[in-house]
């Protein structure tokens, strides 16, 4: 782990910030892709403690670091960072309330951020491109109404599904996000897609296309309470968790009637490339790393 205020200054300096961060499998991911174009970078784990996050992001800025990963739980003051006078965010950002990819666009000194969300583009493009279910003309379920869920909604809506249906353990949140996403200043394409949002015990058949676990509750081997007739042979279930196992959902979804399961290794690994785009302008192959990551 690096010392938050020992930087050697570098030119092509990267890192991940959060609490914690010791398990996070960023610096490998973005080594890997580095390989692929013979790019020399450093990118390390920083831990900071809660009250930290922005003079963490100046000093790293301020000695020479290119652009941060941002997770828990700090993906918020990353947005309201952003926000601030001579910083900018990305639409889906703007659009997320949250942002994960950090990008100083000016030399030390100068260091203007400009912040990302690219959790719901590399979901999306797992889902569509790794696992082969074209979005589009669907019908989707989301569980949770977190901040995981917040990062991949406006992704999933611009890819089309005919409905949109987010479900929480507390419904009432499941339905504001659901408003909010809805309103003029988020816009979503309401003249073809029906989004509305309510708690577990109001989903029933018939069978959703896709189904999407952005709960936590995998975290600690718990399911989220949802009646299995939503599931059906052609559904796809995405667990946004990723583990050397199969999560309990993956399990009760498959031992259920789902056709196909995942995890979100590859979200993970999709959602770096993004990152790695954003602040190299070049596009990884991202099969190998899955592998590499899942022969570990
Ligand atoms: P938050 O704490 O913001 O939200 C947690 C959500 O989970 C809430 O909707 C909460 O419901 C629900 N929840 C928690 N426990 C249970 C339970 N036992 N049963 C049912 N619902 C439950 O967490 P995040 O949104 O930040 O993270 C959610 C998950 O997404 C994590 O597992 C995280 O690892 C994963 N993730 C994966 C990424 C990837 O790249 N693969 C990227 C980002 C996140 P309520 O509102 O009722 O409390």
């Amino acid at each position: 782990m690096t010392n938050l205020f020992d930087f050697n200054a570098q030119s092509n300096h990267f890192a991940v910030m959060g609490n914690p961060v010791e398990h996070s499998k960023s610096p490998q991911i973005h080594r890997l892709f580095a390989q692929q174009f013979d790019i020399t970078l450093e990118y390390d784990r920083i831990q900071v403690d809660a009250g930290g996050f922005d003079q963490a992001v100046s000093h790293f800025a301020a000695h020479g670091g290119t652009g941060l990963n941002v997770t828990v739980p700090f993906k918020v003051e990353a947005w309201q960072l952003c926000g601030q006078a001579g910083n900018r965010r990305s639409a889906r950002a703007r659009h997320a309330g949250a942002v994960n990819t950090l990008r100083f666009d000016s030399g030390p000194g100068q260091h203007r951020v400009f912040g990302d969300n690219t959790d719901g583009a590399g979901m999306v493009r797992d889902i569509e491109n790794n696992l082969g279910l074209k979005i589009a003309g669907t019908r989707v379920l989301v569980l949770g109404a977190g901040g995981a869920v917040r990062g991949v909604l406006g992704a999933l809506a611009g890819r089309g599904p005919t409905s949109l249906t987010i479900a929480n353990r507390t419904a009432t949140r499941a339905r504001a996000l659901a408003e909010e996403f809805g309103n003029d200043d988020n816009p979503m394409n309401l003249s073809t897609m029906h989004l509305s949002g309510c708690g577990f015990d109001r989903i029933n058949g018939p069978a959703f296309d896709l189904i999407v676990n952005g709960t936590s509750a995998s975290l600690g081997g718990e399911l989220p309470g949802i009646a299995p007739d939503c599931l059906g042979a052609h559904s796809l279930v995405y667990d946004m968790m990723y583990a050397r196992r199969p999560t309990v959902f993956m399990e009760w979804a498959l031992a259920n009637g789902a056709g196909t399961v995942s995890d979100g290794l590859g979200m993970l690994v999709e959602q770096a490339a993004e990152s790695f785009y954003l602040w190299h302008d070049r596009r990884p192959d991202t099969a190998p790393v899955r592998h590499a990551l899942r022969d570990v």
